[in-house]
């Protein structure tokens, strides 16, 4: 699939100034504003800055390194060796460096005398500090423009000026808000140019199939979803046994694609609403940055959780995916096999630890955030909290998912089950959703009775509500 793109012309080195472009969440070429502003191109809604020659940068910053699991590191290395393959066909190269950006980015600064540092605005927690200190660090201009969202987090506020903490109202003025069409990639780029070290070594781990990594590979993903599934989107998204999902999270996650590509044109209306999910939990994680791992709603922060070591043997269970319930263990095995899980079976799974094992949310958010490839503090912290029933307009606590009906509902003829947990393939049709009444050797008998656990949590959920 070929990026967008216009042939360079204008030679490297005939542009004095230089300005760093510093590549974070925005691993891509095409429908990059910082990557105009950088250059100077003066497309409306990029700045009117001067023309430069961009140097290319990456920071391997051990904060997120050691934070992200050898998933999450193994893609994040190949996504930087197809923008590098990438920048080299328009006659640049992508410059890595090793270590806190707030020494990095000031040193290569000074190394190759650069004017300006562009980057994609960050709204993380983690994001908005570092900048904040690779900005005073510098004594050159820090420029953020764009950010990985279609509508920057803070901007749709109610009429009163207060954020939305509930997802329907904000969906509304989401839409109205309105956003910038998809930019092109420039034209007449010219690059600057110093060494770069070696990336980090990161091997995908032994046994895990990762999606390819990549601006082509999102690109091609996104063609082949809008041609082929978005028409039946609506109707098998909650399919956990259908490939009925666009899969375009970690390509979000690591902005290898635009979610303002994503609705430009055409755009079903469900598709887009749960863009707007993501859109609505970074908002919430701007305004509430201690929610990556405390409660939004405080009031839920006391309720009982189980722990000590025979809550460790149920948690180990549940991470393993040997909980003896057939649609639970597949979400969790799933997510070890490929780094990610079907969004249906997160929440499942998710109910599952909080209300069946009565367990912490952190405690599964922080599993989560070590497996998947697209994991993402505002979506899983908040994805987390909703089902825990302690987040935004969350499913009432109230509400079990029951994990035996929730398999036979949304994955009806029990294949997702046989793909993910081998001891059950010999059991056909959806009878794989109660191995107990057949008796599997080797698969475990369920590890808890649901509709006592279910008591269980709808008793403690009152203790705190009185
Ligand atoms: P599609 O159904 O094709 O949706 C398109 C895009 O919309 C997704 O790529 C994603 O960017 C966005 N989206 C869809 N559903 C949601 C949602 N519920 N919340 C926020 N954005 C959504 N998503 C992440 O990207 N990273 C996470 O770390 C993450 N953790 C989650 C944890 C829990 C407990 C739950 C319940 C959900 C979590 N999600 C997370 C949301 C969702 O499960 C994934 O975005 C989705 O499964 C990705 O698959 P897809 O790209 O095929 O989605």
């Amino acid at each position: 699939m070929p990026l967008p793109s216009r042939k360079t012309s204008r030679p490297s080195g005939s542009l004095d100034r230089v300005h760093v472009l510093w590549f974070r969440r925005d691993l891509r070429l095409a429908d990059h504003p910082a990557l105009h502003a950088a250059a100077g191109t003066g497309f409306p809604g990029t700045g009117d800055g001067e023309p430069a020659r961009v140097l290319p940068l990456f920071v391997f910053d051990p904060v997120l390194w050691d934070a992200s699991g050898p998933a999450r590191r193994a893609h994040l290395v190949d996504s930087l060796r197809a923008l590098d393959e990438d920048l080299r066909e328009l006659g640049g190269h992508l410059v890595l460096r090793v270590g806190d950006p707030a020494r990095e980015v000031p040193a290569l600064v000074r190394e190759v005398g650069a004017a300006e540092v562009h980057v994609s605005a960050d709204f993380g927690p983690y994001g908005r500090t570092r900048d904040a200190a690779v900005a005073a660090a510098l004594d050159v201009p820090f420029r953020a423009t764009g950010s990985p969202y279609a509508v920057a987090p803070g901007r749709v506020v109610k009429t009163d000026g207060t954020p939305y903490r509930v997802f329907t109202p904000f969906l509304r003025a989401w839409l109205e808000h309105g956003r910038p069409d998809p930019l092109p990639l420039p034209a007449d780029l010219a690059w600057a140019d110093t060494d770069a070290v070696a990336p980090p070594a990161a091997p995908a781990p032994a046994g895990v199939r990762l999606p390819e990594a990549g601006e082509r590979v999102a690109r091609a993903t996104w063609e082949a979803f809008r041609a082929h599934g978005l028409d039946r989107y609506r109707e098998l998204r909650d399919r956990a046994d259908l490939a009925g999902t666009s899969r375009l999270s970690v390509h979000l996650k690591f902005g290898e694609i635009h979610p303002r590509t994503l609705l430009a044109g055409r755009v079903d209306e469900t598709f887009r609403a749960e863009l707007a999910w993501r859109e609505f939990y970074a908002d919430v994680l701007w305004h509430h940055p201690e929610t990556a791992r405390e409660y939004l709603n405080r009031d839920m922060a006391g309720m009982r959780y189980d722990t000590g070591p025979d809550a460790d043997a149920l948690f180990d269970a549940w991470r393993e995916g040997r909980t003896g319930f057939p649609f639970v263990d597949a979400g969790m095995r799933q997510l070890l096999a490929e780094g990610w899980m079907h969004n249906r079976v997160r929440m499942v799974v998710a109910s599952f630890l909080v209300k069946d094992l009565h367990q912490e949310w952190t405690r599964g958010a922080a599993h989560f955030m070590r497996h998947l490839v697209d994991g993402d503090p505002a979506s899983n912290s908040h994805g987390w909290q909703w089902t825990a029933g302690c987040g935004t307009d969350a499913s009432p606590w109230f509400r079990i998912f029951n994990p035996i009906t929730q398999g036979r509902r949304f994955d009806p003829d029990g294949d997702y089950v046989r793909r993910y947990v081998p001891e059950l393939r010999a059991i056909a049709g959806k009878a794989v959703h109660e191995p107990w009444r057949i008796g599997v050797p080797g698969y475990p008998d369920p590890i808890v009775e649901h509709a006592e656990e279910r008591r269980v949590a709808l008793d403690r959920y009152e203790a705190i509500r009185r």
